[in-house]
């Protein structure tokens, strides 16, 4: 048995967005502070009379903004310069700790380091998401971190209310990664309508790379509700003079000039390319999301009934992204899992093991971040038997059979 498709097959971008790129290129207009002249680069609209041309990244985080619903966008090369930029506006200092998961990409304690941080690691639970328990405990251990930042891995969302109140109540700022959760919701029973997740904390991270929901290669971008926080990115992200004008939705001219010299210029602006190509996915992405949970749900029903498997709880609060299946291996000794890895990857089915030796994902291939190990038991025993791979939206109902049956099979001969 032999899957054929390609599991890193990235979605393609809107033919508009191939013929704005294109005329960007022809004409140059490619740095962000520098837009295109054409009629529909204007805006006409409450504070907008439609006399002022605005570039393509200036329109993309307008429509970002009105897509989530933050008051700010700022959009950026990574989602590692958002976390990054995120921590430098939320006030961190050399060798401040910063808390973070265990279990995340390695970009997200990577940004910490950047920060001129130390990462101070929780432990995650079987459902990928942070152990509340550890982070009250490690609090107690370590009083005086002010910053988490708070990875939504795959998408799977924390219990952000709890953890949010819980920062509250001992001064600790949250910063959200959200890099792969664009478009999850979060509503509670008394929520009226569901909102956009990344409205938790003080400013939220977005990524634009091919594997997450919106593709242009590499892109980021940071949004917030705090004009502090927004000012701050806007001009650290390499905003200088007055170019800060040139953004839509922004704070008063006054904090910019207040601030403005204190700043350094990091130069990790968008491009206008990246913009041009991500704007068209925007008003596709809730029919995308749409499409991703069809195959996520019939895959999650055939893995029912796959012995030794588990799939993840979702908390009943979130409306998650589809865009990737994970599913915990029961009862297999490390080497069977390691065999049953690499029999899958022989079958043609693109499976990782979040704690394989050489996998980005798990913690003790961050040595930068580290002197010696941190013990964290529990995020080691669930990601070295939790798998992990894409459902590209190529992948029929058929396609998603064949990788079941070949999964089953595989666990029954090595089980
Ligand atoms: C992809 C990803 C990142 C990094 O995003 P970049 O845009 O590549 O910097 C960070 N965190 C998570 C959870 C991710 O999935």
């Amino acid at each position: 048995m032999k899957f054929n498709k390609s599991f890193s097959t990235p979605d393609p971008i809107p033919k508009k967005g191939i013929e704005k790129a294109k005329q960007l290129m022809e004409s140059g207009h490619l740095f962000r502070y520098n837009p295109l002249d054409i009629p529909e680069n204007t805006l006409k609209n409450e504070e907008n009379d439609g006399s002022t041309l605005y570039s393509e990244v200036a329109l993309l985080e307008k429509e970002f903004c009105d897509y989530t619903g933050h008051k700010y966008s700022i959009a950026l090369n990574s989602c590692g310069s958002a976390m990054f930029l995120a921590l430098k506006a939320a006030g961190i200092q050399h060798g401040d700790e910063v808390f973070c998961n265990a279990f995340t990409f390695t970009a997200v304690p990577s940004s910490i380091v950047h920060a001129g941080g130390v990462p101070v690691y929780l432990e995650c639970n079987t459902d990928y998401i942070l152990d509340i328990e550890d982070f009250k405990q490690k609090i107690t251990i370590n009083p005086n971190v002010r910053f988490l930042l708070l990875s939504y891995m795959r998408g799977h969302i924390s219990d952000v209310e709890q953890i949010q109140q819980i920062c509250e109540d001992n001064n600790i700022i949250l910063i959200e990664d959200c890099a792969h959760s664009l478009g999850v919701t979060w509503q509670n029973e008394s929520d009226q309508r569901p909102t956009h997740i990344g409205h938790h904390g003080a400013a939220a991270c977005f990524s634009a790379q091919s594997n997450k929901l919106i593709n242009s290669g590499e892109g980021g971008i940071l949004v917030t509700n705090d004009e502090e926080i927004a000012a701050y990115s806007i001009l650290a992200a390499g905003s200088y003079e007055r170019l800060y004008q040139q953004h839509i939705a922004r704070p008063s001219d006054e904090i910019f000039e207040k601030i403005k010299r204190d700043i350094p210029n990091f130069s990790l602006r968008m491009n206008n390319l990246t913009a041009a190509v991500l704007r068209p996915q925007m008003p596709e992405l809730d029919e995308k999301i749409q499409a991703y949970a069809t195959l996520y749900d019939e895959l999650e029903n055939h893995f029912a009934d796959i012995a030794h498997v588990e799939t993840p709880n979702i908390l009943p609060e979130v409306q998650r992204v589809g865009d990737s299946f994970q599913f915990n291996v029961v009862g297999l000794t490390a080497s069977q899992i390691e065999e049953f890895r690499t029999s899958a990857q022989k079958s043609g089915i693109e499976l990782q093991v979040f704690g394989h030796t050489d996998n980005a994902r798990y913690f003790r291939n961050w040595q930068y971040s580290f002197d010696e190990a941190p013990e964290l038991q529990q995020t080691e025993e669930i990601i070295t038997a939790a798998c992990d791979f894409r459902i590209p939206l190529t992948f029929t109902k058929k396609d998603l059979q064949s990788i079941t049956d070949i999964i089953r099979t595989l666990l029954k001969q090595i089980h």
